[in-house]
């Protein structure tokens, strides 16, 4: 389950909790322990608010699921992390009460837990491979190890948050951070501590990237990522906002004339993806991105003082079968919509979205129209949108990624009436700083080519994060700045 009623799960698990206060657990009667479920805010109330939707574990639960834990030797889960946190280590503190160590465990491979606790796929990460859920045959069963390091993050933020990282006397050495998502502000902070000057360059107004402008509020409070960045200026970190290079300023010119010893890019893949379908520049259609960035960034919901008007949605359909598909779909109820429709041309089962959004988009009324996708958007003689035309699918023989494909039922195609459409089938590289950089080497889709300490194929340039991987994730955007930031340490070392 992926929720319950928070006054309940409270008492259930303090109850618990006492009782197996006086015993020393078995194996078996670790097994035997009910997976924690998390509390959240009821569908009804929270499809109507931008308020966070999981509240988090109380003491009494996060000890319980950590007492879950078997402690294996071998902890396959923590191969499953893309940055190897050490997870029987903190899991086990947890166990113990002692929160504070958990925290200091965590921190030396992750430096931003509250967010990866709340935005990482653990099901397919570190939750796949624990033994308990294999033992208990089901994903849904492992130890709960996100829900964990976000408890323990959570707590140590109440508590002041974590200690500033010491940061080493100033080297002279600058460097050029262009983008301020989770690649970007990992580099930042690796490459300050070694004393080393740095500036981040960020087109929008406000740090953070899709965590910001992306990932909507009531799955990550933006109050976090802000927590971050205003830690990196204590570190002596530069923001420079509204700048965007390749355009403001050329790449060369940072290196060349302003005296940057070295350059780090991770600009993300913000590029939207359309469907090339009849229709699509109607009044009407957005791309997931314009649709989350005006609701996030510039607070659309925010009727009164926003900066940005809302399109007014009755009837929203949103194309695509993602976690930006989910987001977009919720954000859209919680804008007002009476009625919102997912199309996907597969069945759920094939959906890439994480099987908990997925699920809480349902509990909050989105439907879901499996095995449908749009030939066209239709529009009124004034150019606004007025419905789809939708073709229905049924699944055939497996393709290239392992999943059944759709195949077009002829003759099915059929109109149905919306008033707004969304697109979220994808994102690609922008392609700005490639045009505008010579030398700078990329793939045919646009993204950074690196070796595997992220160097790129110019002097001094390293890149990470979505730009190098195509749209992924949180966590392997800020692996992959750990790793650049490593190098360009080493680099500036012997400079
Ligand atoms: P980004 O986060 O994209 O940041 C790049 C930054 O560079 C942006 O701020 C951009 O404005 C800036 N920039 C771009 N060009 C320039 C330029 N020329 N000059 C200056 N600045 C520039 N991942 C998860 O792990 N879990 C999730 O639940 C999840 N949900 C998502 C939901 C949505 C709606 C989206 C869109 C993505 C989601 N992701 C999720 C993916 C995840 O957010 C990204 O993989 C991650 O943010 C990539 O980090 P990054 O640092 O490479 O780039
Ligand atoms: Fe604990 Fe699961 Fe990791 Fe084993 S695999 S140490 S049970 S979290």
């Amino acid at each position: 389950m992926n929720g319950g009623n928070t006054t309940d799960l409270a008492s259930q698990a303090r109850a618990l909790l006492a009782d197996i206060e006086q015993k020393t657990l078995t194996n078996k009667d670790r097994m035997a322990l009910p997976v924690q479920d998390m509390p959240c805010q009821e569908p009804a109330v929270r499809a109507h608010n931008m308020d966070e939707v999981a509240l988090g574990y109380t003491e009494a639960q996060a000890r319980i699921e950590a007492a879950r834990c078997l402690q294996c030797k071998n902890a396959p889960c923590v191969a499953g992390c893309p940055v190897s946190i050490d997870i029987p280590g903190f899991v086990g503190l947890v166990a113990k009460g002692d929160y504070q160590g958990a925290a200091t465990v965590i921190h030396r491979t992750n430096l931003l837990p509250a967010i990866c606790g709340r935005v990482c796929p653990q099901e397919k990460q570190c939750q796949a491979p624990c033994t308990l859920g294999k033992a208990l045959k089901g994903v849904d069963r492992a130890v709960q190890i996100g829900r964990l390091e976000r408890f323990v993050a959570d707590r140590e933020r109440a508590a002041g948050g974590a200690p500033m990282p010491h940061v080493q006397p100033q080297t002279g050495k600058r460097v050029a951070v262009i983008g301020s998502g989770p690649a970007g502000l990992t580099v930042a902070a690796d490459v300050r501590r070694d004393g080393h000057e740095v500036v981040i360059f960020e087109a929008f107004q406000k740090p953070g990237g899709v965590m910001v402008y992306g990932i909507p509020e009531f799955r990550l409070p933006k109050a976090i990522v802000r927590e971050e960045a205003a830690k990196l200026e204590r570190m002596g970190v530069r923001f420079e906002l509204n700048t965007l290079v390749g355009r403001t300023v050329p790449l060369a010119e940072l290196l060349q004339e302003e005296g940057f010893d070295a350059a780090f890019i991770g600009v993300g893949a913000g590029l939207p993806k359309f469907m090339d379908i009849p229709g699509e520049n109607l009044v009407g259609v957005f791309s997931a991105n314009e649709y989350l960035t005006r609701a996030n960034l510039m607070r659309a919901w925010d009727r009164e003082r926003a900066a940005t008007p809302i399109y007014p949605s009755k009837r929203v359909a949103v194309l695509g079968g993602g976690n930006v598909a989910m987001d977009s779909a919720r954000m859209a109820l919680r804008l007002g919509a009476d009625e919102v429709h997912v199309l996907y041309r597969r069945t759920r089962e094939e959906m890439p979205a994480r099987a908990e959004e997925v699920g809480h988009a349902q509990e909050e009324g989105v439907v879901f129209d499996f095995l449908a996708s749009p030939t066209e958007v239709l529009g009124s003689d004034k150019g606004i949108v007025t419905g789809l035309r939708v073709m229905s699918y049924r699944l055939g023989e497996p393709d290239a990624s392992g999943r059944r494909s759709p195949v077009a039922i002829d003759g099915s195609e059929h109109d149905v009436a919306f008033d707004t459409v969304i697109v979220a089938v994808g994102n690609e590289s922008n392609p700005l700083l490639a045009k505008t950089t010579p030398g700078l080497a990329v793939d045919k889709k646009g993204h950074v080519l690196v070796d595997e300490h992220q160097k790129t194929a110019l002097d001094g340039v390293w890149a990470g994060g979505d730009i190098v991987l195509g749209a992924a994730t949180v966590i392997l955007a800020m692996g992959e700045g750990r790793r650049a930031a490593a190098a360009i340490n080493a680099y500036l070392k012997g400079k």
